[in-house]
């Protein structure tokens, strides 16, 4: 019998439940500052670097994605809080999950 090599690799992913993302990370492509955001705080809009000053969202036309993204990840998160409470209160099921599936770190 001869055996069979395999180029075979194994995906490892990670999936997360979208009520434990605690912040999403807005990095400057000009000089790589950092700044974290807390998807239920986020109230305001971030129109440019708190560093060097290079603009970062564009409000001209139409809200940019990073902010609908911030903005819908927030509302998903205080659905599934709320849906959860109610699940372990006895008035309610959570009819579904979002959870995000990501590539594990290498
Ligand atoms: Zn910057």
């Amino acid at each position: 019998m001869k055996a069979i090599a395999s180029n075979m690799t194994m995906d490892q992913k990670l999936v997360l439940d979208i009520e434990d993302v605690v912040a999403v990370r807005l990095e400057c492509g000009t000089c790589k500052t950092a700044i974290l955001i807390s998807p239920l705080d986020w109230k305001e809009t971030i129109k440019q670097c708190p560093n060097c000053r290079s603009l970062w969202m564009d409000f001209r036309n139409s809200k940019p994605p990073a902010a609908c993204f911030i903005d819908g990840l927030r509302d998903v998160i205080e659905e599934a809080r709320l849906a959860k409470e109610a699940a372990i209160n006895g008035i309610g099921k959570q009819a579904y999950r979002v959870r995000l599936e990501v590539q594990r770190p290498s």
